[in-house]
């Protein structure tokens, strides 16, 4: 115990492997399952939860070096702890499977002060939205033409959501013509009013990423054009952007504050995309949303949507969600609390304290892992 109260007194991490429903790929990966690295910590009778989608390797960084750290920290003081699990992390090296770990940590450290203190995340943070807008997200360079029909009118016709991505850029930008075919068919599937959304992670050169980009808006409408180009090659993001008419978005893999400082001073992006599974978790999530407001861009919370209603609903430059098709098929099947997409926007769940969800740990034991 400290003055204040309960020290954190456990932190535990689990790994689990779930197979995707069929074999996905983007425009530069192909997977044919998702890592989940679970963390729960414990104070005065509460669970706090976060999880990441890394590799396990992100478990043996908790438990290993971060557990110490948290175990008899006051549970109220999320950054000071955040802080030194960073510091901690210096020599590990912190971009990748450090940061994921300091994320699914940060995430329950601050799930578990908002079930302390007896309020949902989003009293916690303070709202300035009641919602967050979503898109649906799937869309694999993998799937046949039933397969990314039947995907788009579960998301535009059965949850009513009007934004939707697709991915791009199959087999490192060597597929062209199948790329404006499969947007050509977005746009036939979801009509007119529905936003679309292209995706080719980072697997086009600078130049065809201009050619394309400029055929996609122009024939297809597209209004956002996510990593056009390595998301290394902040010029050439920045090319594409002042080049093609929908906007650039970028940020997945921003693991630390400094990567979406530099990624917004170069111009590079119109919206920037933070994950927080990845960046260092709710505390470094606000700061990053903080950047981009401060430069006058919005933020878009990519993938994980469960995990990011309520943070979400706390920044004025929101954009929208991440509606991932894996991570909704995870979240539905291992989690209850999730919050629906129906109407195109998650609510965070203002009855429930932290950010609402629980575990099913004997529905994950199957995908244990470690
Ligand atoms: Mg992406």
């Amino acid at each position: 115990m400290s003055d204040r109260g309960p020290s954190i007194e456990s932190v535990d991490v689990s790994v689990f492997e779930v197979p995707t429903d069929q074999p996905e790929a983007d425009g530069t990966l192909e997977w044919t399952s998702t890592t989940m690295v679970v963390v729960e910590v414990r104070a005065g009778g509460h669970r706090g939860l976060g999880w990441t989608y890394a590799g396990a390797g992100s478990a043996t960084v908790v438990s290993e070096k971060l557990a110490d750290i948290c175990i008899g920290a006051d549970p109220l003081n999320v950054p000071g702890v955040n802080e030194q699990m960073a510091r901690a992390c210096r020599n590990l090296g912190r971009p990748g499977l450090v940061a994921c770990a300091i994320s699914a940590v940060d995430v329950a450290l601050w799930d578990l002060k908002a079930r302390l203190l007896e309020v949902p995340l989003a009293a916690l943070f303070g709202q300035v939205r009641p919602d967050a807008p979503i898109y649906g997200s799937g869309g694999f360079t993998t799937n046949d033409d039933d397969t990314t029909r039947a995907q788009l009118e579960q998301w535009v016709g059965g949850w009513g959501i009007p934004r939707v991505k697709v991915k791009i850029g199959e087999s490192w930008g060597t597929n062209p013509g199948r790329d404006l075919a499969r947007v050509a068919l977005v746009r036939e599937v979801v009509g007119d009013e529905v936003e679309v959304y292209v995706d080719a992670n980072g697997g086009y050169t600078r130049k065809q990423a201009v050619r394309m980009g400029r055929r996609f808006s122009e024939e297809h409408g597209v209004v956002w054009f996510e990593e056009p180009v390595s998301s290394d090659d902040l010029d050439g993001l920045r090319e594409v952007r002042d080049a093609c008419g929908a906007d650039v978005a970028a940020g997945e893999y921003g693991y630390s504050l400094g990567y979406f400082a530099k990624m917004v001073a170069a111009g590079a992006v119109d919206c920037l995309q933070v994950d927080v599974t990845r960046c260092g978790g709710y505390t470094i999530w606000l700061r990053a949303a903080a950047v981009a407001d401060a430069h006058n861009l919005q933020v878009s919370g990519h993938c994980a949507p469960n995990l990011h209603a309520h943070v979400a609903t706390a920044v004025p430059n929101l954009r929208h969600l991440e509606y991932f098709h894996d991570h909704h098929r995870i979240e539905t099947m291992l989690f209850d609390g999730t919050l629906t997409p129906d109407g195109g926007q998650l609510v965070p769940a203002l009855d429930r304290h932290g950010h609402g969800l629980s575990f099913r740990h004997a529905d994950a034991e199957k995908f244990r892992a470690q």
